[in-house]
């Protein structure tokens, strides 16, 4: 087995060196501080239906097969530790908050089910016996079975300690360069720019929230609940630990702290579908930075004899984690990746 270098250690780099460990090759991870970039501030919805863009068809194949990679991925995780890791298939309801809203939503479950995703509309009451905390005043649901979540900072301790049970090397510095030695894979999300010429990242800002439920409303929600108020999306994810996240707003404004405007708009639209959520702790505010490409689809592929690039999933990078992982790992062993690659190739940017 050969030696490989994983440089970056977010979610992406993790599962790429874990399942590479995992097949027997000797692993370098390199990062200063692992999983404290995108994957610290995540969501951590697996959401290949509910988070359907308009006119990205190249996005949804890759979402839905890493959809299906994600149980295997799980299962290799908890074969080397004995950490949780937040995973949960409890789905996800999808709800609007006036008419206007849910004419979106209509239109939006068109689509997907054009697109062959299951999505199912439910009567308010099917969706308030569901989740007896929704707002009653609500103009429509849809039930989407499929949408999945972990919990990202969890997933990411429980892949360190499987990491380190491999007896993976760990290695807490920065990469100034690219490693010379051995097969070289590159999953440092926003920073791989510095390190591979022609990569065009942008960092796109994202508020989060972290709630305490307190005991007496506990649990106040037993799946993801994702909504349109006025047009704008908002998400409410219960976590395992028993505290809900709300997120997340979207800029490109280069002001990497929370917005007072962004905590506000978002636990405004948060309580207008679910008002329990008035009588929570508020515990955390916290911005990420998502690692975007021009075209919003990843760099995904081998660009030399011994480097594989796997950077820019966006606002996917939780969901897509399971396939980076698959696909880099058949690369290293020079097989089919299985899934074509040619909508991610790296260099697509690169002016000449
Ligand atoms: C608010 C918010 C909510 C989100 N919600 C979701 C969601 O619900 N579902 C979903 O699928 N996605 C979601 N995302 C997107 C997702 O978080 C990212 O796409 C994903 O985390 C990218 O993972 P990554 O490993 O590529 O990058 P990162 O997590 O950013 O990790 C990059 C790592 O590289 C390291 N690094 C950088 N430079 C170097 C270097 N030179 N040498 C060594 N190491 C280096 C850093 O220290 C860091 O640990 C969300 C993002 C945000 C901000």
């Amino acid at each position: 087995m050969s030696g490989v270098t994983v440089v970056g250690g977010g979610l992406i780099g993790l599962a790429t060196a874990l399942r590479l460990a995992d097949r027997g090759h000797a692993v370098t991870l390199m990062d200063p501080s692992p999983a404290s970039g995108a994957t610290h501030h995540a969501g951590g919805m697996l959401a290949p239906v509910a988070e359907v863009v308009y006119r990205q068809e190249a996005l949804f194949p890759l979402m839905l097969r890493s959809a299906e990679l994600y149980p295997g991925l799980i299962a290799v995780v908890e074969k080397h530790t004995g950490l949780p890791t937040g995973y949960r298939t409890d789905g996800t309801l999808v709800v609007a908050a006036d008419r206007a809203d849910s004419a979106h939503l209509g239109e939006l479950s068109d689509y997907q089910s054009t697109h062959g995703m299951e999505v199912e509309r439910l009567p308010l009451r099917q969706a308030r016996k569901l989740e007896p905390a929704l707002s009653p005043q609500l103009a429509g649901a849809v039930h989407i079975p499929g949408d999945h979540q972990v919990n990202p900072r969890m997933f990411a301790a429980a892949m360190l300690d499987a990491l380190n049970n491999l007896g993976v090397a760990v290695v807490r510095e920065k990469a100034a360069q690219l490693p010379r030695d051995g097969q070289v894979v590159l999953a440092n999300g926003l920073g791989a720019a510095a390190l591979h010429d022609g990569l065009r990242l942008r960092p796109v800002y994202g508020d989060i929230l972290r709630l305490g439920v307190p005991d007496h409303l506990a649990p106040l929600l037993t799946r993801v609940v994702r909504g349109f108020v006025a047009d704008r999306p908002v998400y409410l994810i219960p976590r395992t630990d028993g505290t809900l996240a709300v997120g997340a707003t979207s800029r490109e404004d280069d002001r990497p702290v929370p917005r007072t405007g962004a905590v506000h708009d978002l636990l405004r639209d948060a309580i207008r579908l679910v008002p329990g959520v008035e009588e929570c702790d508020f515990l955390e505010a916290t911005t990420g930075a998502r690692p975007g490409t021009p075209d919003d689809l990843p760099y995904l592929g081998r660009v030399s004899g011994n480097l594989i690039i796997s950077t820019g999933y966006f606002r996917h990078g939780i969901l897509l984690t399971a396939l980076a992982a698959d696909v880099t790992l058949a690369l290293v062993e020079g097989d089919d990746p299985g899934i074509d690659l040619s909508a991610c190739a790296p260099h697509r940017h690169q002016e000449f």
